[in-house]
């Protein structure tokens, strides 16, 4: 069992800071997620980790040892880069055998840790075909398979369910984080699919530009974002972000000038802010209640369009030159063009400071 720990690590190519100055750690049963857009650096710090590119600055950790100038094959790690890169001409049982064939084991050996794994992954009954009689999420299952048969100190994949349809994804994603869970080693897994980090880590750490933005659990980075990208990059459908004036304080409560409307919001204990100053106001699209009259802690506005979500529907509001988006039930009986009054629910609103640093989420 080992930990994994990134002090400073920074990759250049060039005048390109791919990763910059990260300092990260993964205790020995955590599962980190490392979340962000295209290009921010995820694969490049996995890569680091795994030896497969050469750090510019910084050290990595694995348990105690300093692993910056070992190998790839001497940090004794599992990685899934790809998950399909299944050998076709191979069974699922030599497939999954494939990574032992270094450790000397004996036939009885290899044999034992094939069912042991078929049984963790399902697979038992799959076991003597070929890749391209297998569906998908076998295939898939395989490569985990193949991953953990090692007894490996920690585990790295990369984009694990990129190429699987929504449905397998979801299936997947239950089923990888229950083997992880399991297996409680440190492991990091690198996605821009902030549903997949949601479920399957314990700690996700987004990522922007090279630099980590917030690292927290899956509940407190939707929940208490430190900041206006964090708030704006998780969650679907995306959080509201409005740019306002604080007109009046009174104590908890502020009034916010937003666009001609000004909205009373009691963040119920006091707020260290300024009057006259400019703030941005965060508010999920699930935290309107939908208000019949319109009192001074609602918004009022008109409704431009409306999007079909299945059970709910997401109400396009225009409230000036503003349009929020606010999720409601299909039953609310919602139509184009109604006037509606939005009371953001007690406790869900987040303030931000005009650099988009959180003051407080509620
Ligand atoms: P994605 O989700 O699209 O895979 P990512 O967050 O994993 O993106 P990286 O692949 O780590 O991002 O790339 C980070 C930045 O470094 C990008 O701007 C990329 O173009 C650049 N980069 C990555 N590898 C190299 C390389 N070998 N040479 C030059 N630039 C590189």
């Amino acid at each position: 069992m080992a930990t994994i720990e990134l002090q400073n690590l920074t990759k250049s190519f060039g005048d390109l800071v791919a990763v910059d100055n990260v300092s990260l750690k993964v205790e020995e049963n955590e599962v980190l997620c490392l979340l962000g857009p295209s290009g921010c650096g995820k694969t490049t710090t996995l890569r680091m980790v795994a030896g497969l590119e050469v750090a510019t600055s910084g050290d990595i950790f694995i348990g105690d040892k300093n692993v910056n100038n070992l190998e790839t094959r001497d940090r004794n790690l599992a990685m899934a880069f790809q998950f399909y890169a299944l050998y076709p001409s191979l069974t699922v049982a030599e497939n999954l055998a494939n990574p032992l064939h270094a450790e000397n084991l004996s036939d009885e050996e290899v044999k034992k840790k094939i069912l042991e794994v078929a049984d963790i992954l399902q697979l038992k009954d799959i076991v003597n075909r070929k890749p391209h009689q297998l569906a998908e999420g076998e295939k898939q299952r395989v490569a985990v398979g193949r991953a953990i048969i090692r007894d490996p100190e920690c585990f790295l994949f990369d984009e694990p369910l990129s190429r699987l349809d929504v449905q397998l994804r979801e299936q997947m994603r239950g089923q990888i984080k229950e083997v992880l869970s399991d297996l409680k080693k440190a492991t990091v897994i690198v996605t821009h699919d902030q549903l997949e980090a949601l479920t399957m880590a314990t700690k996700i750490a987004v990522m922007r530009d090279g630099l980590i933005e917030q690292v927290s659990s899956p509940h407190d980075i939707f929940a208490k974002p430190n900041n206006t990208f964090v708030a704006g990059f998780i969650g679907t459908p995306q959080m509201n972000i409005l740019d306002c004036n604080i007109s009046e304080i009174n104590s908890s409560i502020i009034k916010i000038k937003v666009l001609e409307q000004e909205v009373e919001i009691d963040f119920k204990t006091p707020l260290s802010v300024d009057k006259n100053d400019n703030y941005f106001i965060g508010i999920r699209p699930r935290s309107f209640e939908l208000v019949d009259n319109n009192a001074p802690d609602n918004f009022s506005g008109k409704i431009e369009l409306i999007e079909n979500m299945g059970s709910e529907i997401l109400v396009h509001v225009k409230i000036n030159e503003f349009t929020f988006r606010s999720v409601q039930s299909r039953s609310s009986k919602l139509s184009i063009g109604d006037n509606i009054n939005l009371k953001p629910k007690k406790g869900q609103v987040h303030l931000f400071n005009k650099d988009g640093e959180v003051i407080r989420n509620e």
